[in-house]
């Protein structure tokens, strides 16, 4: 009988875990999803009230990804996608927060840094992603983003700071695609 309870608990364990797994993490890249992104926001939203470390957001929205499907079907959209979420994955530190917030758009909450120094990685993610071999090898050309970003001002609110950087991204958009604005 113990034996037999011992197999049971473990089983719900493990299933337990996957349950866990699949409502914090994305299926298609493994970045965690936006339930995720709403955690891990409140936390750093907590922090900047407490000790006013900046902090910034940035958001950004794959250009022409319609296109890409299109193009080449669905499977190589999947693929653009995941080898996006790895180059994402491998730039940003361990202490800044990254989710696949839906479709072919992703957050990132970058920890005690300025808006300068935030532009300068928003450079450098949009490099990797036009220069990667993998991607211009899945779609015959440069792969491209447009981005917004903002930091955290006294008062914010998780509201405040998607309607900001939101606006940025819709004039980076608006401005011509493969571009940054700030809010
Ligand atoms: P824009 O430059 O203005 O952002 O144009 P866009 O074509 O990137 O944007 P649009 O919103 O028109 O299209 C986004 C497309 O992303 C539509 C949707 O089918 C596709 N998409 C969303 N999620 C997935 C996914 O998981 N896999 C694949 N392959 N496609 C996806
Ligand atoms: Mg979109
Ligand atoms: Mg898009």
């Amino acid at each position: 009988t113990l034996i037999v309870i011992l197999i049971i608990l473990y089983t719900i364990k493990a299933y337990n875990s996957k349950l866990e797994k699949l409502a914090h993490y994305d299926t298609l890249t493994s970045l965690p999803n936006r339930r995720t992104f709403n955690e891990n926001f409140e936390n750093m939203l907590l922090l900047f009230t407490r000790n006013k470390n900046n902090k910034t957001m940035v958001f950004f929205d794959i250009d022409d990804f319609k296109k890409i499907n299109d193009s080449f079907g669905h499977q190589i959209g999947d693929k653009v996608l995941i080898r996006i979420a790895q180059l994402l994955k491998k730039m940003v530190r361990k202490s800044d927060y990254i989710s696949r917030w839906g479709g072919e758009e992703f957050s990132i909450l970058l920890n005690d840094i300025n808006i300068e120094d935030t532009k300068a990685f928003v450079i450098k993610l949009k490099n990797s992603l036009e220069s990667d071999e993998l991607l211009r090898h899945y779609t015959k050309e440069n792969v491209t983003a447009s981005f917004g970003i903002t930091s955290f001002k006294e008062n914010d609110t998780l509201d405040l700071i998607l309607s900001r950087v939101d606006a940025a991204l819709y004039e980076a958009k608006n401005n011509g695609k493969n571009q940054f604005f700030v809010k």
